[in-house]
Order: structure tokens, then C-alpha cells, then sequence
């Protein structure tokens, strides 16, 4: 197996939903191969750095294993701000988001486009704060830090999330989709958890249901429309209630699927399309990552 390096990134986002930008750059590092997250930091709301008269940012660290060499990292990371709309207009100007690597292993090194490690991180108490809390030779952080005065404050997001992906026995199959990743998240932001299906009142194990024709089917084509309004309804309603904007939502599912759901014969087909709790969250401006 090729050896995997420890290196440190920084992230942040000041358009738009930040908040949604940075779980979707989280989620898109870890699935990239030859990469996997090991730590991740709280999140910290902070002044802009640079160019001053603009939104403040949320920012966060990360520590990642990685077999990717430095400009293979780099390559992939630029590939994943460009997926979420990172467009260069202004010089340290808004951005959806940002990840710059800020070490890699013990390695020195600046070249046309790379520079390890990052060349203007001592300055800055929102990539020092974050790597405070995930990186092992503190210390040397924390001499830098006194020499910027930007407001940096953490803050413990809540976002929505259904509950199987943290392990709920309450899938379809009285089973669960534990999901590692967010597991690791959940250390640093508040979860509401939702479980559409049985907030309306269907139970645990159940019969597999699909959309069909804008309605919810069981597979022995006992129609569940009215359950699964009913339970959309409610986790929209804690989701309003907490003052959530990002829900994290179990794919292909016919309550928590987004953009992708089974094709409403139970012959494991995906089509285009949204499940009904998914479609109520969308209207009601709240942003969704697919897991
Ligand atoms: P800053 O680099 O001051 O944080 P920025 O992150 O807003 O500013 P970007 O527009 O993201 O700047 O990147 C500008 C260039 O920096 C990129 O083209 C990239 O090649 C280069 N770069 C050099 N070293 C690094 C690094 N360690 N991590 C990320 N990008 C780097
Ligand atoms: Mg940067
Ligand atoms: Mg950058």
C-alpha cells in the first residue's frame, strides 16, 4: 500500500450558505480516493482577513491521511471548489469556499502554484484557531496567534439530519446507514434528528415503499401518501423550529432522497426526483447534502 501523509487544511466560506459549503467540501474531500479525513475541527465564526467590507466567514481544519502527492491534493481540492462555484474575482474577496493546504507531512516547499506550508498561515487566527484543536505540536501555534486581532468566535451549528445515518435502528429494514464521517461531524455541531418515516406514524421494521405518480406506495401497493406528508410536515416544523438550513439526508430514500429516488417499481432503478420530506425542505429554503 502506498504510505499515507498527515496533512492540514483550512477551510472557509463567507457566501451564500456557508454553512452548507463547508459540510459539502467536508463530504466531497472524504470520498475522494487515496483520502480520508481523521480529524475535524469545531467551526469558528470570524472577521474577514484582508479585504475588510465583507460578510464574516465560517471557517474550519482538517486532518487528513492522504496517498496523494502535494500537487495531486492540491489538484483535487481546486477541483472540488470549483464543483461549489468558487469563482476568483477579488483578491482574498467573497468565496463560497476556500481550501488551501496549510502542511503537508513535514514538507517544505514553494514553487509556481504551491507553497507548503501555507505561506500566509502564522498570520491568521482562523486557520491557527481551528488547527489549534486537531494538530499535535500545539505549541507552535500558539506563538503565532497573538499577532492577529481579527474577532474569531466558535460556534456550534445545528443541522438536521435523519437519524439512521447516525445509527438509528429505524430504516425500512429495522436497521440503520451509520455513516462515519458524520459521526466524526457530529463532535463539533448539533444534530436534530429526524426520522420522516416514523414521525408519521409508519413503524419499525416496515414495508418498503416508492414514489409513484407524486405518491408514496407501499410495495404491496398500500397507498402512504398521507404518513409521509404527515412526517415531512413535522421534521420541517423542528427544522424551523431550531433555525436549521442544511439537512443531511439519507440517499434515495422516498422521505430523505435528493435528486435521486427509486423509480416506483421496486425493481431498484433510480430516476431523477426527490423524496417527499426532501421536496418539502427544498421549498422551504432549506439546503440538502445526500449521503
Ligand atoms: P490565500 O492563499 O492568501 O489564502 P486564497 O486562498 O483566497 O488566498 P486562492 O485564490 O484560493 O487564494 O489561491 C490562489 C493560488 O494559491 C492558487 O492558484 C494556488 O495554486 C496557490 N497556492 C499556493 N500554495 C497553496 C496552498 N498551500 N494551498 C492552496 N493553494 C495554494
Ligand atoms: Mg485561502
Ligand atoms: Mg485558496
Amino acid at each position: 500500500m502506498p504510505k499515507e501523509t498527515l496533512a492540514y487544511l483550512s477551510l472557509g466560506s463567507n457566501m451564500g450558505n456557508k454553512l452548507y459549503y463547508i459540510v459539502s467540501a467536508i463530504q466531497r474531500i472524504n470520498i475522494t480516493k487515496g483520502v480520508r479525513i481523521s480529524k475535524i475541527s469545531s467551526f469558528y465564526e470570524t472577521d474577514p482577513w484582508g479585504v475588510k467590507e465583507q460578510d464574516s466567514f465560517y471557517n474550519i481544519a482538517l486532518e487528513i491521511r492522504t496517498t496523494l502527492l502535494p500537487f495531486e491534493l492540491l489538484r483535487t481540492l481546486q477541483r472540488i471548489e470549483h464543483e461549489l462555484d468558487r469563482k476568483r474575482e477579488l483578491r482574498w474577496g467573497p468565496r463560497t469556499i476556500d481550501i488551501d493546504i496549510i502542511f503537508y507531512g513535514d514538507l517544505n516547499i514553494s514553487i509556481e502554484g504551491l507553497t507548503i506550508p501555507h505561506l500566509r498561515y502564522r498570520d491568521r487566527n482562523f486557520v491557527l484557531k481551528p488547527m489549534y484543536e486537531i494538530y499535535s505540536h500545539r505549541e507552535l501555534l500558539l506563538k503565532y496567534m497573538k499577532r492577529d486581532s481579527c474577532k474569531i468566535k466558535k460556534v456550534i451549528p445545528k443541522i438536521v439530519i435523519s437519524s439512521c445515518l447516525l445509527g438509528k435502528n429505524c430504516n425500512y429494514k429495522g436497521g440503520n446507514n451509520k455513516n462515519e464521517l458524520l459521526l466524526k461531524l457530529g463532535d463539533r455541531v448539533d444534530y436534530i434528528l429526524v426520522c420522516p418515516e416514523v414521525m408519521g406514524g409508519l413503524g419499525i421494521p416496515r414495508t418498503p415503499a416508492e414514489i409513484k405518480n407524486n405518491r408514496v406506495f407501499t410495495k404491496e401497493n398500500i397507498d402512504i401518501t398521507s404518513e409521509f406528508n404527515k412526517g415531512a410536515l413535522l421534521a420541517l416544523e423542528k427544522a424551523i423550529k431550531n433555525n436549521c438550513f442544511l439537512a443531511l439526508m439519507k440517499g434515495k430514500s422516498p422521505s430523505c432522497g435528493f435528486n435521486k429516488i427509486y423509480s416506483g417499481d421496486f425493481t431498484g432503478k433510480l430516476i431523477d426526483g426527490d423524496g417527499v420530506t426532501a421536496k418539502l425542505f427544498i421549498k422551504n429554503k432549506i439546503d440538502i447534502i445526500s449521503f
